[in-house]
């Protein structure tokens, strides 16, 4: 069963706001553009994962998607965890086209793609270091100890793995053998050292633990949220910025009307600037003249809000 969903990551939605919200002289742009190349890849490669994983029993394997759990100072980040009674599998999901040959003796990764190489961390060291992290963090929160393998999954059919040693292909698979080196840990691992409650008892705490990452996006590319770009964008052909008249956004452009496009200049805001916005910020923000325009258009948004009227805090939804 799947316990944690795997939601479109925060840092892939607030590159995309980024990229809506920055100015084509910007030197961060196309940073930003071939950075959300990669995740969106990335998101994609893990997301093949899911049809593999939906060959298993429900009642018998939980799976957490994109955990993200505190050892002491520093966290840690699983990208797949699947936990039954007699064990649990770490899973390192990795999307990397071309040839890529491991050097054990380095700890390193060379990618061959287009006559272009490549160096990258070991995924095998990063999946071990998860493997003792989660290890620590069962010992912590006070769980028996349980056997964790791992394995790191290339999501892409064509790519070709090379290594000097044999014993990698144990530990490093395309998705379509995921099944087949569960079932051979399940061989290895008979054993039941948890009865249903206490799986149940740490899938809750792992939800409970959970702590999702919240990049600080313009931070992260260096860019001043003055340059950032305002309005609201159109709809229907992204042109910036629309007109707000009697209630409703129109585009000067391609003349669509709407009455909800201040949605994602709202979600913009919360994900580039701060989580919280005034009525003053958001008609800046916005461009909407009127204050009881704007304290209209947030109160109908249903979004949870602190303070009077006049001086109210609109709050980004946790979920979103
Ligand atoms: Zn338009």
């Amino acid at each position: 069963m799947i316990e944690k969903e795997r939601g479109i990551p925060d840092y892939i939605s607030k590159l995309e706001a980024l990229i809506r919200r920055i100015p084509d002289t910007e030197p961060g742009r196309e940073k930003a553009i071939s950075e959300l190349r990669k995740r969106r890849a990335g998101y994609k490669g893990e997301q093949k994962l899911d049809y593999y994983l939906s060959f298993l029993d429900e009642k018998e394997y939980k799976i957490f998607h994109g955990l993200r759990l505190l050892n002491g100072k520093y966290y840690f980040q699983i990208d797949t965890l699947v936990l039954t009674k007699k064990y649990a599998i770490i899973i390192e999901v990795k999307n990397w086209n071309g040839t890529i040959i491991f050097e054990p003796d380095f700890h390193q990764l060379i990618r061959i793609l287009n006559d272009k190489e490549e160096a990258f961390h070991d995924p095998l060291s990063q999946a071990e270091h998860q493997q003792r992290q989660f290890k620590k963090w069962l010992r912590t929160n006070g769980y028996p100890d349980l056997p964790i393998e791992y394995a790191v999954v290339i999501s892409s059919p064509s790519t070709i793995i090379k290594s000097p040693y044999k014993q990698i292909s144990d530990k490093v698979l395309h998705a379509h053998r995921l099944i087949s080196k569960i079932s051979s840990v399940e061989k290895t691992n008979p054993v039941e050292r948890l009865n249903e409650k206490e799986v149940k008892k740490i899938s809750k705490t792992l939800l409970k633990k959970h702590v999702p990452h919240k990049a600080d996006i313009l931070k992260l590319f260096n860019i001043n949220h003055q340059t950032l770009l305002t309005g609201v964008h159109c709809p229907k052909c992204s042109a910036l910025p629309m007109i707000f008249h009697w209630g409703k956004w129109h585009c000067s452009s391609c003349k669509a009307i709407s009455t909800t496009a201040h949605h994602q200049a709202l979600q913009d805001y919360f994900h580039l600037i701060k989580p919280r916005i005034t009525s003053k910020e958001f008609r800046e923000f916005t461009h909407v003249s009127s204050l009881n325009a704007a304290t209209r258009l947030l109160s109908n948004m249903g979004i949870p809000f602190e303070g009077e009227r006049s001086k109210r805090i609109y709050h980004k939804n946790p979920e979103l």
